[in-house]
């Protein structure tokens, strides 16, 4: 501790617990950790009035029938808890809000499949000096003209990503991997 490059620790509320779990929550229509303290928690019910009013895209993409591996929100979580890099969305004198940059790849990831035509995709943030790019991979359907689909999905994580979690996206790189 003390030490000037630890990774910054994965986004809390104000009474501890953690957010990415409420995001979880959310998104995935699953039941809370802690019901007790989350019915009485007023930052637990803030950050949860704020999520839902954001997430109604969000659940829609998610519900679309797309082919997702049933453990990929379990990898997704572990991985967040591990520790990853954040990005801040917004300073000012009372605080500074932040954003997991797993959760943008996830936000990035459901949005591109909710794309016609793309079976599976991956995203991984790319810091560039003038913003984030998104480097994007896809598995796409044959018979989908691979530029028209590109920019589809630039649109369309752009927007997710901006709607959900206010990080602006200056650029995406989309490569198909395969074809089915
Ligand atoms: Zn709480």
């Amino acid at each position: 501790m003390g030490s000037p490059v630890t990774r910054p620790p994965a986004p809390t509320l104000e009474c501890g617990r953690d957010l990415l779990a409420l995001v979880e929550q959310v998104t995935e229509e699953l039941p809370p950790a802690d019901p007790e303290h989350q019915a009485s928690c007023p930052y637990c019910q803030d950050a949860l009035a704020r999520l839902r009013a954001d997430s109604g895209a969000l659940r829609e993409l998610a519900a679309e029938p797309v082919r997702v591996p049933r453990d990929l929100s379990g990898r997704l979580v572990a991985g967040l808890r591990g520790g990853g890099r954040s990005i801040v969305v917004a300073a000012a004198p009372g605080g500074r809000d932040s954003v997991a940059e797993a959760v943008v790849c996830r936000l990035a990831r459901l949005a591109a499949l909710a794309v016609q035509g793309v079976h599976q995709a991956s995203a991984v943030v790319v810091h560039r000096d003038a913003g984030i790019t998104l480097d994007l991979h896809v598995t796409a359907e044959l018979d989908r003209s691979l530029p028209d689909l590109a920019t589809q999905l630039r649109e369309a994580v752009t927007h997710a990503v901006a709607r959900s979690s206010g990080v602006r996206v200056t650029a995406v790189d989309v490569t198909v991997d395969d074809v089915v």
